[in-house]
């Protein structure tokens, strides 16, 4: 069967990681979380001192940096899924506390660090047989996708579930903040100049508010084999 490229869109924390994690490994695809690449750029940013106490970023440092950024995606044989590095440093559960998705959205909104990790993805994605998870990945990165999904759920809802796996991972942070922060992301994702969020002309539309995961995988692996037959 030919092999086609599936782009899945959509709002933070509304479960596209997990479909799209699930689908890839389903169809035996490549997955790639592009949320991960810019939760690096950002981590790099904190490591680095690129971060002052009140949030602004030294653009210009960063930008002589971006260069020196590599991320890269290792199998993690455990999990079954890529696990995120930077320059060579597994950074997978580093890059998914409260810290960095307070600062990520103002470094993802940067054109040079959009520049630069769409390019990577673009290069990720070139043999097709890929399932890339983001906010841009249908209109910017991959505008042929055969198969392009707009994933939303209600912010209460993808608050709870952000919040319950934060827990899992013993991380503490209250509902309300986190509630904020999606509210905060979605805001800044939405009205950026690069590349907003925006779902596709020709993207299917899935609310999951009232799915649990099973149910969205079945429905996204029925998409995928309606756009593999086509
Ligand atoms: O998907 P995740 O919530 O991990 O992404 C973290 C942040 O990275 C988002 O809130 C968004 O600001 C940014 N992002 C983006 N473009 C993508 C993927 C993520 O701007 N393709």
């Amino acid at each position: 069967m030919k092999k086609i490229t599936i782009a899945i869109d959509g709002y933070s924390s509304c479960g596209k990681s997990t479909m799209a994690k699930a689908l890839a490994k389903e169809i035996g695809y490549i997955y790639i979380d592009s949320g991960a690449m810019y939760r690096a750029v950002t981590l790099y940013c904190l490591d680095s001192g690129l971060i002052d106490k009140e949030g602004n970023i030294n653009k210009l440092r960063l930008e002589t940096c971006m260069p020196d950024v590599r991320i890269t995606f290792k199998l993690n044989p455990q999990t079954g899924y890529p696990d995120t590095y930077l320059n060579g440093v597994n950074v997978e559960s580093r890059i998914r506390t409260m810290e960095v998705s307070s600062h990520v959205s103002p470094v993802a909104a940067l054109p040079f660090v959009r520049e630069a990790m769409v390019a990577a993805q673009q290069a990720m994605g070139r043999a097709k047989g890929i399932v890339m998870d983001g906010r841009d990945i249908g209109t910017t990165v991959f505008p042929d996708a055969e198969l392009k999904v707009f994933v939303t759920a209600t912010a209460q809802i993808r608050a709870r579930r952000r919040y319950d796996e934060l827990q899992a991972k013993g991380e503490n942070a209250s509902l309300a903040e986190i509630l904020e922060n999606v509210k905060q992301r979605d805001y800044i994702d939405l009205h950026r100049e690069v590349s907003p969020l925006r779902q596709a002309a020709d993207a299917i539309l899935l609310d999951n508010s009232e799915m649990n995961i099973p149910q969205q995988s079945a429905w996204l692996l029925d998409r995928f084999h309606e756009a593999a037959a086509e």
